[in-house]
C-alpha cells in the first residue's frame, strides 16, 4: 500500500528516532514532505532537557503553519516513527496538514511499555489520531519497521531504569 517514496521517508523518520535516542531523548522522529515529494522539514524528539511538549510532530506542525500556505499544508504528508499523541494530532489538525503515515501505533507503544514493566499512567489519554483529528487521512502501522522501532524503545526504557 505504501509507495517506494513512502518507505524512504519512513526510513528517515526511524533514523531520526535513533538519533534522538543516541542524543539522550526519547526515540521518535518525523519528516514533513510536500505534495510533490520534497522533504521540507524534519525533527526528532527533544524532551531530554525537560520540556515534555518537544515532540517532533508538534514542532513540524508549527513549522508548517509558519512556512506553508493552507493549500500546501493540506497536500503534505507527515511520516513519523510513532503515532501522533493527542497534542500532536490536535496541532496537525489545527494547522490543516494532510496525510499521516506512522510506523507503530500508540496502542503498540502502550503495550510495549506495559511489557517492559513501565509504571504510572501517561498524563495524557492515549487517543488514536482519528479520535482527535477526524478528517486526517492516517496510514499505519507499517509492520516492516516494527522490530526496529521496538528495539529503540527497549533501549530507551532500559536507560531510564
Ligand atoms: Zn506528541
Amino acid at each position: 500500500m505504501l509507495s517506494e517514496a513512502d518507505h524512504k521517508h519512513m526510513r528517515r523518520a526511524v533514523e531520526l528516532a535513533r538519533m534522538a535516542l543516541e542524543a539522550g531523548d526519547d526515540p521518535f522522529g518525523s519528516v514533513l514532505v510536500s505534495g510533490d515529494g520534497k522533504v521540507l522539514a524534519e525533527d526528532r524528539n527533544r524532551e531530554g532537557k525537560g520540556d515534555a511538549t518537544r515532540h517532533p510532530e508538534f514542532d513540524l506542525a508549527r513549522w508548517a503553519a509558519t512556512h506553508m500556505t493552507p493549500a500546501e499544508r493540506a497536500g503534505a504528508t507527515v511520516y513519523t516513527s510513532g503515532e501522533h499523541c493527542p497534542m500532536c494530532a490536535a496541532a496537525h489538525g489545527w494547522v490543516g496538514l494532510g496525510r499521516i503515515v506512522y510506523a507503530v501505533s500508540s496502542r503498540q507503544l502502550r503495550q510495549w511499555r506495559a511489557e517492559l514493566g513501565a509504571t504510572g499512567d501517561s498524563p495524557v489519554r492515549p487517543l488514536p489520531i482519528q479520535d482527535v483529528a477526524p478528517f486526517v487521512k492516517v496510514e499505519g502501522p507499517v509492520p516492516e519497521f516494527e522490530d526496529e522501532v521496538h528495539e529503540l524503545h527497549r533501549r530507551a526504557f532500559a536507560r531510564k531504569k
